[in-house]
Order: C-alpha cells, then sequence, then structure tokens
C-alpha cells in the first residue's frame, strides 16, 4: 500500500557501512535503516548468529520457554541496573504499546478506577498504532484517525511548568524521548529531565523513556537518559537491538512489572529464539565494541565536519544522531535526494534538516567521505 513517498532507488546488498543498489550504485550509509543496523550491514558475527539459530530453532511461542530469550533479558537487565524485568515484541510501537499498558494496569491497581492517563510531548514520536499514535505528540498525523483511543494528552516538550500543570491524579504515566529522533532531534535538557522524575515521584505516576531510537549506544551512552542522569520506570527499546531483525523490548523495574499478571498482555513472536538470537549477538559485539564510547567519539568528529560546511547554520544531538540545520536558502529534501546521487544516504529529518545516524562502528575515513559528499550537495 502507499504509505510512503518512496525514493526512486532499490537496494539490495550491503556491508558494514556501504550499499549497493540494483544498479551497482555504492552508497555510505548514514541512516542504517533509521538507526536500525548500528553494527553496519550484514555483521560477520550477527549473520553467523542468525544463520545458525534458523538451522536450529526459529519459533516455538510464549506458552513454553526458549533458552535464547532469557540470555536477552538478562543483558539488557544488567544495562538498566539489574532491579528489572523485560517483555519481548517486535517493534517500537508495540514497546511503547506494552509499556502504556503496563502503567495503566500499574495505575489502576495503586491509584483506582481513573489513574490512566498518559502525557506525552509535542513533537514526540511513539509508533503508528491507534493507541501510540495517540501518545505521539504530532496532532496532524492524528486527526485522519480519530477517534483515538482515550486518555492521551501533549505537553510542550523540555518546558517543566507545562507538564506541572498538566499533572493532575488522572495521570498514571508520563511517555518522552531523551532525544526526540523523528521530531527533528532535538534533545531534552538534564535539568528538564530531573524535574520531570521529581514531578513523576511527586505525583505518583511512573516515568517512561521510549529509547526506542536512542538506545543501545547510539547517543554515546547505552541509553539516552543516562546522560542526564535520571533513572526512568520503564524503557522501550527496539530499532538497533536486532540489527535489521524486527525485535522490540519493554523493560520495568521489577515492582512495576508485577502489575501484569499472566493473561494481561502477550504477543506471538515476541522473543522468539531467532529475533533473540540476534539481539544476544548484537548486545555481545556492542560490548565487546564498546559501541557507546565509539559512538561518542565519532559523533564528536562529525559535528565538527558538518559544523565547518557552508550551508550548515547549527549541529546539535548526542553521539552518532545528529542533524544538521540548513541555511532558509535549502530545502533538505532537496538536500538529502543529492546526497543520494552522490553516493550519500541521509534524509531529511524536518524541512530544514538533515538527519545522520550512521553505524556506531563506522571509520573516521567515512566520515570525512560522507562530509565532503554533503559539502558537494550543498554546493
Ligand atoms: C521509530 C520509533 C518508534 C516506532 O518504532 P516502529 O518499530 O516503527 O514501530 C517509536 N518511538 C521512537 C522514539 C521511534 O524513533
Amino acid at each position: 500500500m502507499q504509505t510512503y513517498g518512496r525514493l526512486p532507488i532499490a537496494f539490495v546488498r550491503g556491508n558494514g557501512t556501504v550499499l549497493w543498489d540494483s544498479e551497482g550504485k555504492e552508497c555510505l550509509d548514514f541512516l542504517t535503516g533509521l538507526a536500525v543496523t548500528s553494527l553496519g550491514h550484514a555483521h560477520p558475527e550477527v549473520a553467523a548468529a542468525i544463520a545458525e539459530q534458523a538451522a536450529t530453532l526459529l519459533h516455538v511461542s510464549n506458552l513454553y520457554y526458549n533458552d535464547v530469550q532469557p540470555k536477552v533479558a538478562a543483558r539488557l537487565n544488567a544495562l538498566l541496573g539489574g532491579d528489572g524485568r523485560v517483555f519481548f515484541c517486535n517493534s517500537g510501537a508495540e514497546s511503547n504499546e506494552c509499556a502504556i499498558k503496563l502503567a495503566r494496569r500499574h495505575g489502576q491497581l495503586n491509584g483506582g478506577p481513573n489513574r490512566f492517563h498518559v502525557i506525552s510531548a509535542y513533537g514526540s514520536f511513539h509508533g503508528r498504532t491507534l493507541t501510540t499514535l495517540a501518545a505521539t505528540g504530532q496532532p496532524q498525523k492524528q486527526e485522519t484517525f480519530q477517534p483515538l483511543p482515550e486518555g492521551f494528552r501533549q505537553v510542550s516538550f523540555d518546558d517543566l511548568d507545562a507538564l506541572d500543570n498538566a499533572m493532575d491524579d488522572r495521570v498514571a504515566a508520563v511517555l518522552l524521548e531523551a532525544v526526540q529522533g523523528e521530531g527533528g532531534v532535538i534533545p531534552a535538557s538534564a535539568e528538564y529531565l530531573h524535574g520531570v522524575r521529581r514531578l513523576c515521584d511527586e505525583r505518583e505516576a511512573l516515568l517512561i523513556i521510549d529509547e526506542v531510537q536512542t538506545g543501545l549506544g547510539r547517543t554515546g551512552r547505552w541509553f539516552g537518559f543516562e546522560h542526564s542522569g535520571v533513572r526512568p520506570d520503564v524503557v522501550t527499546m527496539a530499532k538497533a537491538l536486532g540489527n535489521g531483525v524486527p525485535i522490540g523490548a519493554c523493560w520495568a523495574r521489577a515492582e512495576i512489572a508485577a502489575s501484569f499478571a499472566p493473561g494481561d498482555h502477550a504477543t506471538t513472536f515476541g522473543g522468539q529464539p531467532l529475533a533473540a538470537r540476534a539481539a544476544l549477538a548484537v548486545l555481545e559485539v556492542m560490548e565487546r565494541e564498546r559501541v557507546p564510547e565509539r559512538a561518542a567519539r565519532a559523533g564528536s568528529r562529525l559535528v565538527e565536519a558538518l559544523s565547518k560546511l557552508d550551508g550548515v547554520s547549527e549541529v546539535r544531538g548526542a553521539g552518532l544522531l545528529i542533524a544538521a540545520e540548513l541555511g532558509a536558502q535549502y530545502d533538505a529534501r532537496e538536500v538529502a535526494q543529492k546526497c543520494l546521487d552522490r553516493g550519500l544516504v541521509v534524509n531529511a529529518v524536518t524541512p530544514s534538516a538533515l538527519r545522520f545516524a550512521p553505524p556506531l562502528l563506522v571509520s573516521d575515513a567515512e566520515i570525512d567521505e560522507a562530509v565532503a559528499r554533503v559539502a558537494e550537495a550543498l554546493r
């Protein structure tokens, strides 16, 4: 169905940062399928793990245990502080759907039947299912699909007074991105996140951080919220977790996760051996390669080089999730197309800004070459 306005190029093969299209044209992939292939294309260890698991056991459902899912849960739990539980699913929207259902259940059990509201931010993106669309603070995406589920409200991002005013005793959770990705790569300030944490504690609401785009090393830390030092109650993940194999996860502190009883939530595919094995290989490589530190280092190089370009008015973001705001004479979509013509995959995250999200293992030479192609495209 024609839900996307696609660019006229078909990719057939990849290796590391490089993609080849059906005509044999070579491109540097500085978008990674929207922050998904963080270890690059066709990573040998991930590919071998997938192939081995495909020849061993793909799927059994969650009516039974499998031997891979608990290993991924344990690793994610260790990265997130060690006192939680994980629900596996297949996408970012599903991981947020799980978090929202968990917050509603937790709110009902602890605050009564009216405590089911979720407050999120304008400019946010949380997914395209009806419920995650209701949480997504982009009214133009919502209008066509009214009526949406009730109990969702948006306030200005990075504005603590706005949140303070909105937080009454019906609020079960606040749902935020540490860096708004689809909204234009806009980081939340540390002071804001500290204030949000305090408000959530005072008003007995959960703090859910959507790390679907920012999680797993992308911002230069394992999770975007770590830049602020604030600890969320619930964390959602997906994009990079399988390096391209669909898998999502919702982590919650154990006492909150206990609000779900058997039968409250479910998924047929979630956490199946194939996807879990891919995630396990991804996490092993990420830990060994210390991808957060690499992303921080490579990100500084990319930011510095982009900042020097004629035509770039501002560079923002964290680690290897970066936006370059272009001068008023440019249309970012046109510049992204010209980058693609020159063999560089980036996207126009807003009409005036390009987004860069290369593999976390990107080399200095690839960064320099990509920036040279942007410079040419701008010229
Ligand atoms: C991409 C994204 C989602 C939705 O993930 P899907 O896998 O497309 O459902 C949710 N939240 C954030 C922050 C995202 O960037």
